[in-house]
């Protein structure tokens, strides 16, 4: 029999779970809260030693496990690998900043969205993670500590890992909503951005959940014509109905969108696509970010030169558009989405280190 993996539990089901063991309810909420921490069961010294004997040996604490660590050199950025229960590997960013640690969540293995910049979606999609697997990627960061307490806290979310949130609408729907829960990781919407790359049907349907995370909108692109060159989502979603989504999930949360705009060389970095693209987001409430594209060698694509960059940015802020380069963390470890799964996919099957 698999073993029951109770970080994907919600709290009624863990509950029911401990309650059918003849265990009091009371045992439900301290688990709940130690699973949130990814203290390991050997180290749930609250509970008593045959309870802690028959979680191990009928359920996990969390399907998710830090296999590899990349350090960047500066120190402001970790990646991860994680290994899966069933043998699949996903990755996470770890972002340093003054305020506070930001982790970037994986929300699928693979991604079928087939962006053409983009490597997680290279392979095509393998399978959905489960809420428990994204809650999982959080409670991994505390895992290494003897009790869960002291490691620095994450502070800030965002599903910007592999995967297209909102592929996996359900399971991100739980996945947010547990991370909300005071009793378990406490990080409200406020602390979370959600990244698309515009299932407006979709964005339609999150803007009633009153979730106000901060919604990232990957337009890359000032018109449909260039944006279908790139993301084949433009052929089923133009830009306008995608647009008209975005105004309705402001209307409903209050939360400025943030457009993020990959600068590829030769095809979105020219400064006429900078003035079309303010023309076309004009009157609404947004923040555009701009980000260098971390070059994708194997689709020919490469990252817009300095200049170009420079003049994009100068010609968006001319036509008065709101905007600013991101900081390009995680590109040393291929912090790019399914860089780094793929060159371990490579290493072991081909022998090759990453970064060959
Ligand atoms: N599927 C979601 C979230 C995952 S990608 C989405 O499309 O938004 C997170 C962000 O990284 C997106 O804006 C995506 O377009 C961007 N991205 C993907 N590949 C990249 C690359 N090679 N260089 C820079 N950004 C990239």
């Amino acid at each position: 029999m698999p073993k029951i993996d109770l970080i994907n539990l919600d709290k009624p089901a863990l509950l029911t779970l401990l309650v059918s063991w003849g265990e009091p309810a009371y045992r439900a909420k301290q688990l709940y809260q130690m699973l949130s921490r990814g203290v390991p069961f050997e180290r749930m010294l609250q509970l008593p030693a045959k309870l802690r004997a028959r979680l191990a040996d009928e359920c996990l604490a969390n399907g998710v496990s830090i296999e590899r660590t990349f350090p960047s050199a500066n120190g402001d950025t970790e990646k991860y690998l994680y290994r899966l229960a069933d043998g699949h590997m996903i990755e996470g960013v770890r972002m340093r900043y003054k305020y506070g640690d930001t982790l970037c969540v994986s929300t699928q293995v693979g991604c079928r969205m087939g962006c053409a910049f983009c490597a997680s979606t290279q392979d095509g999609l393998a399978r959905n993670l489960t809420a428990g697997e994204m809650l999982g990627q959080l409670a991994a960061q505390h895992s290494t500590l003897p009790d869960g307490r002291g490691a620095a806290p994450i502070h800030n979310v965002v599903l910007m890992g592999s995967g297209e949130p909102f592929d996996n609408y359900d399971e991100v729907i739980r996945f947010l909503r547990a991370m909300n829960d005071p009793d378990g990781m406490n990080i409200g919407s406020r602390r979370i951005s959600l990244s698309t790359c515009g299932l407006a049907d979709r964005i339609v349907k999150f803007s009633k959940e009153n979730m106000p995370v901060t919604l990232s909108v990957s337009l890359h692109a000032p018109n449909d014509a260039i944006r279908a060159r790139i993301m084949p989502i433009a052929k089923a979603v133009p830009m306008r109905e995608l647009l008209d989504a975005c105004r309705s999930y402001f209307t409903a949360s209050g939360r400025r969108i943030i457009f993020e705009y990959v600068l590829i060389a030769g095809i979105n970095d020219a400064p006429e696509h900078a003035r079309e693209l303010a023309r076309t987001i004009k009157g609404m409430a947004y923040h555009v970010n701009v980000i260098p594209l971390n070059s994708v060698p194997e689709r020919g694509l490469s990252a817009a030169g300095e200049q170009s960059v420079r003049a994009f940015l100068t010609e968006l802020e001319k036509a008065g558009v709101s905007a600013t380069r991101r900081r390009t963390l995680g590109s040393e470890v291929e912090g790019a989405c399914g860089q780094l799964r793929r060159s371990y996919q490579n290493l072991t099957t081909t022998g090759s280190p990453p970064n060959a």
